[in-house]
């Protein structure tokens, strides 16, 4: 049988692990210390608040029957809020998320997904891939403790393209390709509150201003207290991106303020996540990337969209690839 190393434990690789579980032997380094990457959530003044996706839909049949898996076995749930947009402070149109189609989120918080998706797999955390070498046709791995691993037949990358590009050579036949793809940055701040802010909305699209996303975190199934999530526009993000981190917070939180009308007196603690590779539009590439002759892949949301679902099917259709 052969050997794979994945680099990363994102929903891409864990989706990637899935598909090639009986053909390959394999193990998983990741570089933090829990799987699910920016499906992510962190715990503050004693809440859990999801700082990275928020939801997430599932529309191709595979990812479908996934995810019915995953909400009968109670690690996620759809989260049927009342949504609005807004244009600054001014609501311009409401729904109700409603049964239609699911909007997903992790039970009781949004790593649970990664979490379940990780069980029994061969994960070794806190491993950060500094080096990857190629001797003898088959892959040897560094770790930033200067820890070795391999020889590896195969190894696929499933970090955001800018990380992927710094790992990869450079003969790697997509490496041009890669190096052009346009990841966004993104702020998410995270709330606690002493009550609740008792919005219109549980879940809101912000335009002209310098946040674009604000949620009552707390208004998600099987979620307690009171906390909101917000995030930066990817403009804003860009142009702040190496600012101090308390006055990004400061900046956020007046701007949080200026457009929903919370009540500063309400906030309990607040915190802020900067992800320098967020999101990215739909993308016109391949679902994943292989060069068969260095025996090296890539894959991740970038290659399609920065979407949960477009990390899932990246993984599984390299998955599906590899199994030839
Ligand atoms: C703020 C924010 C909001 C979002 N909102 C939504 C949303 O509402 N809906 C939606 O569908 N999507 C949303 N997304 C996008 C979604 O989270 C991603 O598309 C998806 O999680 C990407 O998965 P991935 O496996 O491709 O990459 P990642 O989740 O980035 O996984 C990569 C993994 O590799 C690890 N890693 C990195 N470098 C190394 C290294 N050198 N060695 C070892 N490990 C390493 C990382 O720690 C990480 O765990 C959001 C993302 C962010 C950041």
């Amino acid at each position: 049988m052969k050997s794979i190393a994945i680099i990363g434990a994102g929903i891409s690789a864990l989706s990637l692990a899935r598909q090639i579980q009986p053909y390959y032997h394999y193990q998983l380094f990741e570089k933090s210390a829990t799987a699910g990457g920016r499906v992510a959530s962190r715990t503050l003044a004693e809440q859990t608040l999801d700082h990275g996706a928020q939801f997430f839909t599932a529309r191709s049949p595979q990812f479908r029957q996934f995810m019915q898996e995953m909400t009968a076995a109670g690690h996620a749930a759809d989260w049927q809020a009342r949504f609005v947009e807004m244009e600054g402070a001014v609501i311009t149109s409401r729904r109700q998320w409603d049964e239609e189609y699911p909007h997903y989120v992790g039970m009781p918080d949004m790593a649970a997904i990664g979490r379940a998706m990780a069980q029994s797999q061969p994960i070794l955390f806190n491993s950060e891939i500094i080096e990857l070498n190629r001797q003898a046709k088959s892959w040897h791995l560094k770790d930033s403790e200067g820890h070795r691993y391999g020889p590896f037949d195969w190894v696929a990358l499933t970090l955001p393209a800018p990380q992927t590009l710094a790992l990869l050579p450079t003969d790697f036949s997509a490496y041009k390709a890669i190096a052009d793809i346009p990841m966004k940055p993104c702020y998410a701040l995270m709330l606690t509150l002493k009550a609740d802010p008792a919005f219109a909305f549980q879940a809101a699209l912000v335009k002209n201003a310098d946040i674009s996303w604000v949620s009552v975190n707390s208004s998600k199934p099987g979620r307690e207290g009171h906390s909101l999530l917000v995030h930066a526009t990817n403009k804003w993000a860009r142009a702040h991106l190496d600012d101090d981190i308390e006055s990004v917070k400061q900046h956020m939180i007046k701007s949080v303020t200026a457009v929903t009308g919370l009540d500063p007196q309400l906030i309990e603690a607040a915190e802020v996540k900067r992800w320098r590779y967020a999101n990215l539009p739909k993308q016109e590439q391949p679902a994943f990337y292989i060069d068969h002759e260095l025996q090296l892949a890539a894959c991740g949301d970038w290659c399609i969209k920065g979407r949960v679902e477009a990390a899932f099917t990246s993984g599984l259709k390299l998955g599906q690839k590899l199994k030839l």
